[in-house]
């Protein structure tokens, strides 16, 4: 950030008193223009023995499979946002279940909370931020060709867990290390 979204004045990179950390502060108006981690919401949808998957048709993973998710808009409960990114990028009407996963990526100052859905009707498409959309059996998800590895670990939970029948919140940190691998350490 350079200028003051309220003002157009630049901005500094300081502590403002009584804080611990540095802020973008307008000097101008005084504003400290917070920066906050992102929440990303989705669905995990299921029918019957099988789950719905979105190829992606946009970077970052474009090609790739993944559940359908994206950005929390202001306004907009996290479970909104997740039935709303359901319809935009797999066309799909869905009846929530519960919240079934949440992952702190704070690499990227991003969290990510899957619902678990089911589809309300039998219809979808690919949106269009998807080139493919298409319902997976429990054994025949494509692990080679998931987008991230948030995805892949709450797939892996959804196949034990649909055993048993019970779907508890599964919650875990992913980190990234200095030479880029990854790895996700189960959290409370
Ligand atoms: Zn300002």
């Amino acid at each position: 950030m350079r200028f003051c979204c309220d003002c157009g004045a630049p901005v500094t990179v300081r502590v403002p008193e009584g804080d611990d950390r540095e802020r973008f502060v307008c000097d101008q108006c005084a504003t400290v223009h917070y920066r906050n981690p992102r929440i990303v919401a989705g669905c995990l949808v299921t029918a019957g023995e099988q789950v719905l998957l979105c190829r992606r048709a946009i970077e970052p993973r474009r090609g790739f499979w993944t559940l359908p998710a994206g950005f929390l808009e202001n306004g907009e409960t996290v479970a909104e946002g997740a039935v709303r990114e359901t319809w935009e990028e797999a066309r799909a009407r869905v009846e929530l279940e519960g919240l079934y996963s949440l992952y702190n990526l704070t690499h990227i100052n991003q969290i990510y909370m899957f619902y678990r859905a089911r589809l309300a009707t039998p219809e979808f498409a690919s949106g269009a931020e998807s080139e493919a959309v298409a319902l997976f059996d429990a054994d025949r998800i494509p692990w080679q060709s998931l987008a991230f590895s948030a995805v892949r670990d709450v797939l892996q939970h959804w196949q034990r867990d649909r055993l048993q029948g019970r779907y508890p919140l599964r919650t875990a940190d992913i980190r990234v290390a200095a030479d880029g691998r990854r790895s996700i350490h189960p959290a409370l």
